[in-house]
């Protein structure tokens, strides 16, 4: 089982965190001016890179929110940051 690291409990196992959503993706706005395909690509779309990605993850456990950058060829983790405006 892969451990993944909590900035604010350290590792813990996978089955702690569920995934959140890209990091750095926007909710487009005004909700009266988006266009249905806008609106699609931002609940449907995704990046999908190649290497480095950065998401934002929940540690169900502690119920923070942080952001954790990963490898998606070798599944590494190559850091977690908490969400900024959070103090550590
Ligand atoms: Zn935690």
């Amino acid at each position: 089982m892969q451990q993944f690291p909590c900035p604010f409990c350290g590792l813990r196992d996978e089955t702690e965190f569920h995934f959140g959503a890209e990091a750095g993706k926007h909710r487009p706005e005004p909700a009266p001016d988006v266009s249905d395909a806008d609106w699609a690509d931002y609940l449907y779309g995704t990046d999908a890179p190649k290497g480095a990605a950065r998401e934002v993850w929940v540690h169900l456990t502690c119920g923070e929110f942080f952001v954790m950058t990963r490898d998606t060829v070798t599944r590494a983790v190559l850091g977690a940051d908490a969400l900024p405006g959070r103090n550590i």
